[in-house]
């Protein structure tokens, strides 16, 4: 198992030492010579616990929403899943850790219809203008 990317640790410590937690989740992170451009993130609530699977090509922009996505799943309770609290929490942590929200948007409405009231949801709390 590859170690995570310093910038990936520092982000994932960064996100709990803001929020007052100390349950650090443990983070796996592979890359993978057959997903070129593709990556996928699983986190198992339980186990405190986030994999993430990068290949050689994949952005560094995704693997910075991705990080936080399953980051946002982490930090729920399981049993969560896509829910809308989780997508208004995945885009405050997409605006607030300097992802490309406009970039998630995109890919996360595409893959969830709830996504886009997440979205909505967190550009009111923070006060930003939204689509
Ligand atoms: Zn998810």
């Amino acid at each position: 198992m590859a170690r995570p990317p310093m910038w990936a640790r520092d982000l994932l410590a960064q996100v709990y030492a803001d929020v007052g937690r100390d349950d650090v989740p443990t983070l796996g992170w592979q890359e993978r010579a057959n997903y070129g451009a593709r990556i996928t993130g699983r986190t198992w609530s339980e186990e405190n616990r986030i994999h993430i699977s990068v290949g050689n090509r994949t952005p560094r922009k995704d693997q910075h929403y991705i990080l936080l996505h399953e980051i946002a799943h982490a930090l729920l309770p399981s049993g969560e899943h896509h829910s809308e609290r989780f997508w208004t929490l995945a885009f405050m942590l997409y605006f607030r850790y300097g992802a490309d929200v406009q970039h998630a948007y995109a890919w996360e409405t595409k893959y969830r219809k709830a996504a886009g009231r997440g979205y909505g949801n967190a550009c009111r709390l923070l006060g930003k203008d939204g689509k």
